[in-house]
C-alpha cells in the first residue's frame, strides 16, 4: 500500500489530533504517503484534500478538537454520494481510508467498504458508546471536564446549601454520567440504561438534608429527559427547589488527558498496521489495556453495556 487517507467525522473529541498524528507518522515511517481529508465525509465529496507530512502534525498532540475539522454530511447517506466519494479517493490514488469518529462515522465507512475501499475505524467520541472497546478517544478528558465542573458547582452548592441538577452529554448512553458521578461523588445519577423513580431521588435529597448535608448533586445524562424536566418534577413532588446546569459543549473541548493521548497514539498506529497487513474493514479497540481489532460490521451489530456494579457502587457511596 502506497497511499492512505485519514479523516475525522461526527462529533469532535479531545485526542482526535493525537490519533491523527499517530496515523500520519506511523504511515510515513512505513514509507506511505498520507492525505488528510478535511471536514469528514463532505471533504471526500468536495475533494477537500491536504497532503500531510511529518511536520504538518507537529505541536498538535496537546490540542483539543481536530485540525482536519469535522462535519456531518447528508449526501453520504445516499449511494450516489458515496460512489462519488469513492471515485475521488481512487483518483487521488488512495488505497486505504482511516476514519476517526463515532458510530455514525463507522457506518459511513462500512458503506464505503462495500463499494471497494479498505477502511479502518478509530473510535473517537466523548460518549464512549462504541462496542468492542472499553474506552473511546475523548471519553477520559470529557469525564475529567465534568468532574472539574462538579467540584466547582459543589463549592457554591455548599455555600448556599443548595441542590443542583447537572446535565451531561452522552447521547443515548450514560457512560459519562456514571463515570463523572462516581468520580465526583454525586448523590444521584440518572442514566438512560436504568429506569429511575423520581420519588427515590427526592427521598435521597431529603435524607441528605435531614442529616445536615450541605449540598446535593444530581447528575442526569442527556439521553434521559433533560435536567429542567427532572428539576420541575422534584419541585412538583416535594416543593424542593433545585438549580439546573446544562454543561453542554465545554465537555467536547480542552486539551486531551494523558490517558486519551496514549490511547489515541496506540490506536492511530494500530490502524495503520491493519491496513499494512491487508485488512479491509476493521475497527480498533482497547480491551483490558490491550489494543485489539474487530470486524467493523460485526462490531456495529454488538451492544455496549453500562457497568451496573459501578452504578450500584455509586449509590452505596452516596448514601
Ligand atoms: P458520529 O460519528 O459522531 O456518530 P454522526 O452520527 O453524525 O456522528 O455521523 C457522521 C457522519 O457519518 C454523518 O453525517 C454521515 O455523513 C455519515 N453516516 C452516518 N451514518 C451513516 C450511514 N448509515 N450510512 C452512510 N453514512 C453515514
Amino acid at each position: 500500500m502506497k497511499k492512505v487517507a485519514v479523516l475525522t467525522s461526527g462529533g469532535d473529541a479531545p485526542g482526535m489530533n493525537a490519533a491523527l498524528r499517530a496515523v500520519v507518522r506511523t504511515s510515513i515511517y512505513h514509507g506511505m504517503e498520507v492525505m488528510g481529508v478535511r471536514r469528514g465525509y463532505s471533504g471526500l465529496l468536495n475533494c477537500d484534500f491536504v497532503p500531510l507530512d511529518i511536520s504538518s502534525v507537529a505541536d498538535i498532540i496537546q490540542r483539543g478538537g481536530t485540525i482536519l475539522h469535522t462535519a456531518r454530511c447528508d449526501e453520504f447517506f445516499v449511494p450516489e454520494g458515496r460512489a462519488l466519494a469513492f471515485t475521488h479517493l481512487r483518483e487521488a490514488g488512495v488505497e486505504g481510508l482511516i476514519v476517526i469518529g463515532g458510530d455514525g462515522t463507522f457506518r459511513g465507512a462500512l458503506e464505503l467498504e462495500k463499494i471497494g475501499m479498505n477502511v479502518i475505524g478509530i473510535p473517537g467520541t466523548i460518549d464512549n458508546d462504541i462496542p468492542c472497546t472499553e474506552r473511546t478517544i475523548g471519553f477520559d478528558t470529557a469525564v475529567n471536564t465534568v468532574v472539574d465542573a462538579i467540584n466547582k458547582i459543589r463549592d457554591t452548592a455548599t455555600s448556599h446549601e443548595r441542590a443542583f441538577v447537572i446535565e451531561v452529554m452522552g447521547r443515548r448512553s450514560g457512560f459519562i454520567a456514571l463515570a463523572a458521578g462516581l468520580a465526583g461523588g454525586a448523590e444521584s445519577i440518572i442514566i438512560p440504561e436504568k429506569p429511575f423513580d423520581i420519588h427515590e431521588i427526592v427521598a435521597t435529597l431529603k435524607r441528605g438534608q435531614e442529616r445536615g448535608k450541605q449540598h446535593n448533586i444530581i447528575i442526569v445524562a442527556e439521553g434521559v429527559s433533560g435536567a429542567y424536566e427532572i428539576s420541575k418534577k422534584i419541585l412538583d413532588i416535594s416543593r424542593l427547589d433545585t438549580r439546573v446546569i446544562v454543561l453542554g459543549h465545554i465537555q467536547r473541548g480542552g486539551s486531551p488527558s494523558a490517558g486519551d493521548r496514549i490511547l489515541a497514539s496506540k490506536m492511530g498506529s494500530a490502524a495503520v498496521q491493519l491496513l499494512l497487513k491487508g485488512f479491509r474493514k476493521r475497527m480498533v479497540g482497547i480491551v483490558g489495556d490491550e489494543i485489539k481489532d474487530f470486524d467493523l460490521e460485526w462490531a456495529l451489530s454488538q451492544s455496549k453495556e453500562i457497568n451496573m456494579e459501578d452504578y450500584i457502587l455509586s449509590g452505596i457511596l452516596a448514601m
